[in-house]
Order: structure tokens, then C-alpha cells, then sequence
């Protein structure tokens, strides 16, 4: 895999493959993390509000993953497959920048469990 300074300007590095995924499994061992690193340290609790994915709307463009200041955006098998809330410091902007009608991600508040807040989620807007 190259390193980050081997990528073209502009380059877009999408969710990880097979191998991505063992070589991040090893950062762990071949790297020494402290307990207050941005890799092990939570910041769930910085959060109000969250953002939950409803994949009944999600088309997979990946606009979310692109723009997350933290890497928050969860993608398995080519597929948009949630939010890392351990990283994940509420910030809205996955909502903003999803194209969808009704958006595929919505804030709702911290402690709205999901099933909740699947069962709120708007019908399409018509203009
Ligand atoms: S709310 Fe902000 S930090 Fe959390 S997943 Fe969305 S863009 Fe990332
Ligand atoms: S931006 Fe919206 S539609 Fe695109 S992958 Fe993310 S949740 Fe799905």
C-alpha cells in the first residue's frame, strides 16, 4: 500500500480493501498508541446530536465518507454500512453533503436510539 505522501494531489483513496484491512488490523501491534491518541481515544461525548444512516434511501456515492472530518464514515463491501460513533464528533456535515430525498443521513438527538429514529425519517420533498 503506498503511503500518503505517494498519492497524486486530489486523489480520492477509497474504503479500504482486503489487504488495507489487515495491514490497519497490525497498526495497532506495530505502532505504540497512547491511551489519549485520536485512534483510542473516544469522542463520542463532545456530541448533542448524531447522525444516523438509513439505507432504505442511500445510493452509496460515498460523498459522506469523502467529507468527514474524521474518518467516520463506516464502508464495507463497497457500501456505505454506518457511522464509527466512538469518532464520530456530531459535526453534521455526512447530513449536508448527502444528495438524497429524503437525506440517507439525518441528525437526531444523542440519545434517540435508531429504531426511533428510523421510524421519523421525512417522506421525499416535492418542489
Ligand atoms: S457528524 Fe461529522 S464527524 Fe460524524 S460522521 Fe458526520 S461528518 Fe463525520
Ligand atoms: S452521502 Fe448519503 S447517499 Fe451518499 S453514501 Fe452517504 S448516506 Fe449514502
Amino acid at each position: 500500500m503506498k503511503g500518503w505522501n505517494e498519492f497524486e494531489i486530489g486523489s480520492v483513496l477509497f474504503p479500504l480493501n482486503e489487504d488495507g484491512m489487515k495491514a490497519q488490523e497490525k497498526m495497532p501491534q506495530e505502532r505504540s498508541y497512547t491511551e489519549n491518541s485520536s485512534r483510542s481515544a473516544s469522542v463520542a461525548h463532545w456530541r448533542v446530536q448524531k447522525p444516523v444512516h438509513n439505507v432504505e434511501h442511500c445510493i452509496n456515492c460515498f460523498f459522506c465518507w469523502v467529507y468527514c472530518p474524521d474518518a467516520s464514515i463506516l464502508a464495507k463491501d463497497e457500501k456505505m454500512s454506518g457511522v464509527d460513533y466512538v469518532h464520530c464528533k456530531g459535526c453534521g456535515v455526512c447530513v449536508s453533503v448527502c444528495p438524497t430525498n429524503p437525506k440517507s443521513l439525518l441528525m437526531f438527538d444523542e440519545v434517540e436510539e435508531e429504531k426511533d429514529a428510523l421510524k421519523k425519517w421525512p417522506q421525499k420533498e416535492t418542489k
